[in-house]
């Protein structure tokens, strides 16, 4: 930390499907002060998703630019596919006093907590891999290879959970909002 006003970062991972994105944007609703970083994306945008609303949607090669100018504060390969944090924004909002909050997976979030071992990482749990199953289906964005492919990876992930500070289990919603909600809060009175 550069000084005592820097704002929190927070990072929250899961498994695909595990519910991290609503849940966020629940405990958000209830939460002022703190803003989600936009990660960039080699990924093309699913229906519905919006250009630097969701992600900022990149070609692959643009991508690389960014990682070869060194712009990220960390990046991964997920599902084959290139996602990253652009540094900048997150590290003015933090020494502005703001809260950050990250929503990245686990390698992502080892490199934040390398970086930055003041973040606080925050792993969203589904209830058992059956729901995850579930979940993934009834979303209904994916193939059913895609899914297999996500699920193996989730298991991986879970392997990762002893990385984190904090472990939810999202198996009520509205239980799950409020105790990300009460960790932020915590966490906030004792910086
Ligand atoms: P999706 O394609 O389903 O939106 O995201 C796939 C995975 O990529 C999720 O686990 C999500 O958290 C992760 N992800 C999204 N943005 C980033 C990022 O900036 N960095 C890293 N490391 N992972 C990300």
């Amino acid at each position: 930390m550069e000084n005592d006003t820097r704002g929190c970062l927070f990072v929250i991972s899961s498994p695909s499907g595990a519910g991290k994105t609503t849940l966020w944007q629940k405990a958000a609703a209830r939460l002022d002060g703190i803003e989600r970083s936009i990660s960039m994306t080699s990924r093309l945008p699913r229906s519905g998703e919006v250009d630097g609303q969701d992600y900022f949607f990149v070609d692959e090669q643009t991508f690389k630019d960014y990682i070869a100018r060194d712009c990220f504060l960390e990046w991964a390969l997920v599902f084959g596919t290139y996602y990253g944090t652009p540094r900048d924004k997150v590290m003015n909002l933090l020494s502005r006093g703001r809260d950050v909050i990250l929503i990245i997976d686990v390698q992502g979030a080892g490199q934040v907590k390398e970086k930055c071992p003041e973040a606080v990482l925050i792993f969203i749990m589904p209830p058992d891999m059956e729901t995850l199953a579930r979940r993934l289906k009834d979303r209904g964005t994916d193939t059913d290879e895609e899914i297999a492919k996500r699920l193996k990876i989730a298991e991986q992930e879970i392997a990762r959970l002893g990385d984190y500070d904090y472990k939810i289990i999202n198996n009520d919603l509205e239980t799950a909002v409020e105790e990300l909600k009460g960790i932020i809060i915590d966490i906030r009175r004792t910086e």
